[in-house]
């Protein structure tokens, strides 16, 4: 019969929507996700310490260049100073000599605050390596449970079509292109007659609708007068 035909024709489509749904809203889905956002972050943090560690090592070496140069500057002055006979030469000499101390004791402080930042950062780095084949673990794994459930929706997916290509072979053009469109139209295109109610819209039938529904010839599909579903009593 065209309603039985039509009948699993609609299951057949119904399933394969559920299990689409499924598929676009897996839990493994989320779980891969996060342990892929995870690694992401763990890898932006672990470039943000790199960068501040070599960012350090380059303040160290230029607080230790100049320092360098500075001494070598002051051993000058010095040695000028042994030389000098005018007092007001020596007293500029000395200035001189006592602001290049106060930058020298500058790039001191701060090669050190360098130094201890570098220390810090080399720790916390360890740390952050440890984490390191531990997120990468998980992610294989979620990734490799997601594959898992969806090869087996791919496989249930290809099986319904196959049957409901087979379905659809059975049933007139003319209605297979009804129930296009009203599957286009509502998802579900074939409703039942429960009582004096269509399924698919859940709306009550007049007395003297049902009797329209009724009298449609055995094993045709009647339309619902309030959604047009196909309607099978
Ligand atoms: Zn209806």
């Amino acid at each position: 019969m065209l309603t039985d035909r039509l009948l699993e024709l609609q299951d057949i489509d119904t399933a394969a929507d559920r299990l689409r749904h499924r598929a676009a809203s897996l839990p493994e889905m989320t779980a891969a996700s996060r342990a892929r956002q995870a690694l992401a972050d763990w890898e932006a943090t672990d470039v943000a310490l790199r960068s501040r560690l070599d960012e350090l090592g380059r303040d160290i070496e230029a607080a230790e260049a100049e320092s360098a140069e500075i001494d070598r500057h002051r051993d000058r002055l010095q040695a000028q100073m042994r030389t000098v006979i005018a007092p007001r030469e020596a007293e500029a000499l000395q200035h001189e000599i006592a602001t290049l101390a106060e930058r020298r004791s500058e790039l001191d402080d701060r090669g050190l605050a360098a130094l201890e930042e570098q220390s810090d950062v080399d720790d916390t780095l360890v740390g952050h390596l440890e984490q390191e084949s531990s997120l990468r673990q998980t992610l294989e794994v979620a990734d490799a449970a997601l594959a898992v459930v969806q090869a087996d929706i791919e496989r249930e997916l290809a099986d319904l079509e196959q049957r409901r290509e087979g379905a659809r072979e059975v049933v007139d053009t003319t209605t297979l292109a009804r129930y296009d469109r009203l599957r286009d139209h509502h998802g579900v295109a074939v409703a039942r007659l429960v009582g004096h109610r269509c399924d698919g819209c859940h709306l009550d039938l007049s007395p003297a609708e049902v009797d329209i529904v009724k009298a449609a010839p055995e094993g045709e599909p009647a339309a619902c007068p309030q959604c047009d579903r196909m309607l099978i009593r």
